[in-house]
């Protein structure tokens, strides 16, 4: 049987891709599951180690790099963030299906080494994120402006991904994403139960 589908989700800090990703895991009828990254950057209040990320510091992370652990990495905001192989590929032979969130940078390399994915970037209108952005209040102005800075070039490669979607609502968001992850499965030859 082929392997289960492996789902790259991209798009600008604040867009909504949390939330919709955590809708997706939600529903019982997918197997689903979202690869942890590991990352330099500190935790945010709330955030905990192993769940959102797994919080490493650099020497951790650069012994990671040399050693190969990683299925791809990327500087985003001055921080490392990366996908480590050992959430990915051995789901995909248990026939769980794989999300991977990451930036553009990330999937890029995702995507020479990898010729069977699901890429979809998601995007709100720019003074929509920014407000998002605010929101969540997580970061000083600098770093709020160097997001903003990124997020316009990400939405500049967005035509890169097999998928854009402008996440004006989320459940409509979700269900369009749940119906393709669905197709995923069903090229595959049907491990989703519900189908
Ligand atoms: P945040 O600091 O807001 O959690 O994440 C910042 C950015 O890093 C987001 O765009 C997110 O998609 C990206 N990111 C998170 N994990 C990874 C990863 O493993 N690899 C790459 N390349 N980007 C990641």
């Amino acid at each position: 049987m082929s392997r289960s589908p492996l789902i790259i989700v991209s798009g600008p800090s604040g867009v909504g891709k949390t939330t919709v990703i955590q809708r997706l895991l939600a529903d019982a009828s997918l197997p689903l599951r979202l690869s942890v990254s590991a990352t330099t950057r500190k935790p945010r209040a709330g955030e905990v180690d192993g769940q959102h990320y797994h919080f490493w510091d650099r020497d951790r992370f650069e012994a990671g790099i040399a050693a190969g652990q990683f299925l791809e990495y990327a500087q985003v905001h001055g921080n490392y963030y990366g996908t480590l192989r050992d959430e990915v590929e051995r789901h995909r032979d248990c026939q769980t299906g794989v999300i991977l969130d990451i930036d553009v940078q990330g999937f890029f390399q995702v995507r020479q080494h990898c010729d069977d994915y699901l890429s979809i970037f998601l995007y709100v209108p720019e003074d929509r994120y920014e407000a998002r952005l605010r929101n969540r209040a997580s970061e000083d102005e600098a770093a709020i402006q160097r997001r903003l800075q990124t997020a316009r070039w990400e939405i500049t490669q967005a035509g890169e991904y097999m998928v854009q979607l402008v996440n004006e609502d989320l459940d409509e968001t979700v269900s369009r994403v749940q119906q393709l992850i669905r197709d995923q499965y069903q090229r595959r030859g049907g491990s989703c139960s519900t189908i």
